[in-house]
C-alpha cells in the first residue's frame, strides 16, 4: 500500500502557513489490512480510519457517484484498484485535491499549484455539482484565503450558480451546514463567506432573512453606509478584527433580520424592528440548529441592540428591565457578549469604524452597580418569596438610579 498527505495539510504547506490536521489517503489497500495494521475503522459511511498512534484520518482512496438528493444519496467505491489520480478527482478544489508522498513528491492532477499561484478556486471537475456542501465550503475557503488575494474562479461561481438554482441546497442537512457555517464565521473575513453565498445566490436559498437586507437603507445620518446588508457584513468584519467568540458574530449577523420586513414606504425609518425581527432570527436559529448559546445571544442582540446604543440615555427603570432580561447576576458572560456585539454594530458602520463606544464600560459600570445589592441583608429583614424579589429589585433601581447621577455629574 502506498500512503500520501492530502488536502489541507498539502495545500496550507505550499502556502506557507501552519498545518494543525492531517488527512491521508491509502492507496492499494483493503479494509482488512488496514485493520490487521491496528488502524481503527470510523464512521460507517466511507472506509475511513484512526492511527492506532496519532489518531489521525486515513481514508482509503475511493470513487464516488451521485446516487439521489443531497448527500445521502452517494455511493463510493474503494478497492485497492482506485488510483490516486481517482481519489483526487472527486475532491471539492483543485488546491485540496493534491497530494503528497514522505518525500514531498507532489502529486497534482489537476493544477492545484497552479491555482494557488493564480490565487484561484476552482473546482476540479463536473462532479462537484454532485454535492450542494462545496457551495458553502468554497465560501468558507473564500472567507479564509481572500486576505491572501484568494477569489473564486468565475466557471466555479457559475457551477455554484447552477447549483443555487437546482434546489439541491435544500438537501442540506443542518449538521453538515451549521459545521460549514460556524467554521466559516471564525474565519478572519467571515464577509466574504456571506457575500460570495450572495453573489452565487445560494444566500437566497440558506438564509433569505439575510439576503433581503441588500437594498434596505438606513437613515444616513446613523448610517453613512446607508444599505443594511452592506452595514451587516461591515459589523461581521469589525467581530472578526475584534477577534470576537462564534456566539457574538453569530448575532452580528442576524442582529437587524427585522429590517428586512419593513414595508418600503417607511424607509429608510425601521420602527420596531428589534422585535419584529425576533421571529426572523429564530427561523434561522431553527433551521441550521445553531448552538443554544447562539441561539440565545442573537435573540437578545437582536432585540435589545437599541437598548445598547443608547445606554446612557435610559432610565433607571429600563436599565433594570434591561439588566433583569439578560439575567446578568447569574450569566455576567453573557451580558459581556451582548455588549461586544453592541460595540461591533457601531463600528460597523461607513467611517465610525473607530469612533468609542462609551456605551460599553457604561453599561458595564450598571451591571457592577446592580450586583452590589446584597440579598442577605434584606433576607434578614424578614423579606421572602416574590416579597424578596420585589425588595431586591427596588434596591438593585436604587443603586442604578446612584449610579446614573454619578455617572452623569
Ligand atoms: P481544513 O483546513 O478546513 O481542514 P481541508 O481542506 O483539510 O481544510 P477537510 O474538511 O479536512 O478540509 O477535508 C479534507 C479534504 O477532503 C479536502 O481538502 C478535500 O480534498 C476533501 N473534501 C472534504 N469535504 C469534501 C466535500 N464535501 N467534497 C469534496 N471534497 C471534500
Ligand atoms: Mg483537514
Amino acid at each position: 500500500m502506498q500512503i500520501y498527505k492530502v488536502g489541507g495539510a498539502v495545500r496550507d504547506r505550499l502556502l506557507g502557513k501552519p498545518v494543525t490536521d492531517i488527512d491521508w489517503v491509502v492507496v492499494g489497500a483493503t479494509t482488512e489490512e488496514m485493520l490487521a495494521k491496528g488502524f481503527r475503522p470510523v464512521g460507517a459511511d466511507f472506509p475511513v480510519f484512526l492511527h492506532p498512534k496519532s489518531g489521525e484520518e486515513y481514508a482509503l482512496a475511493r470513487t464516488e457517484r451521485k446516487s439521489g438528493r443531497g448527500y445521502g444519496g452517494f455511493t463510493f467505491h474503494a478497492s485497492p484498484e482506485v488510483t490516486l489520480e481517482e481519489d483526487l478527482i472527486r475532491r471539492d478544489l483543485t488546491i485540496n485535491a493534491m497530494a503528497e508522498d514522505d518525500q514531498q513528491n507532489l502529486t497534482d492532477p489537476y493544477h492545484g499549484q497552479r491555482d494557488l499561484e493564480a490565487r484561484l478556486l476552482r473546482h476540479v471537475s463536473p462532479a462537484f455539482a454532485e454535492d450542494p456542501l462545496r457551495v458553502l465550503r468554497v465560501a468558507r475557503f473564500a472567507a479564509r484565503y481572500s486576505g491572501l488575494g484568494f477569489t473564486v474562479a468565475p466557471e466555479t461561481l457559475e457551477l455554484m450558480r447552477q447549483l443555487s438554482e437546482s434546489g439541491e441546497l435544500e438537501a442540506l442537512t443542518a449538521e453538515r451546514s451549521w459545521k460549514e457555517i460556524s467554521r466559516a464565521l471564525m474565519e478572519d473575513q467571515p464577509q466574504v463567506f456571506i457575500e460570495v453565498l450572495r453573489e452565487c445566490g445560494a444566500l437566497k436559498v440558506l438564509m433569505p432573512e439575510v439576503d433581503a437586507l441588500f437594498g434596505v437603507p438606513q437613515p444616513e445620518a446613523h448610517h453613512p453606509e446607508i444599505d443594511t446588508g452592506v452595514h451587516t457584513l461591515s459589523v461581521l468584519e469589525q467581530a472578526a478584527r475584534h477577534k470576537q467568540p462564534l456566539t457574538v458574530r453569530w448575532a452580528c449577523l442576524l442582529h437587524d433580520l427585522g429590517k428586512g420586513l419593513t414595508p418600503e414606504e417607511e424607509w429608510p425609518r425601521h420602527i420596531a424592528h428589534e422585535h419584529k425581527g425576533l421571529k426572523l432570527i429564530k427561523a434561522v436559529n431553527e433551521r441550521f440548529k445553531a448552538p443554544k448559546d447562539c441561539q440565545e445571544l442573537a435573540l437578545l442582540v437582536g432585540e435589545y441592540h437599541t437598548h445598547g446604543h443608547r445606554a446612557l440615555e435610559l432610565k433607571p427603570s429600563t436599565l433594570l428591565e434591561l439588566l433583569q432580561s439578560f439575567d446578568v447576576y447569574r450569566r455576567p458572560h453573557r451580558f459581556e457578549e451582548f455588549i461586544a456585539a453592541c460595540e461591533m454594530d457601531a463600528r460597523g458602520r461607513k467611517g465610525l469604524e473607530q469612533r468609542s463606544y462609551p456605551q460599553a464600560d457604561y453599561l458595564r459600570g450598571a451591571a457592577n452597580a446592580a450586583r452590589t445589592v446584597a440579598v442577605q441583608p434584606l433576607m434578614e429583614k424578614g423579606f421572602k418569596g416574590p416579597e424578596l424579589g420585589e425588595a431586591i429589585k427596588r434596591e438593585r433601581l436604587k443603586a442604578l438610579k446612584a449610579y446614573k447621577e454619578a455617572a452623569s455629574a
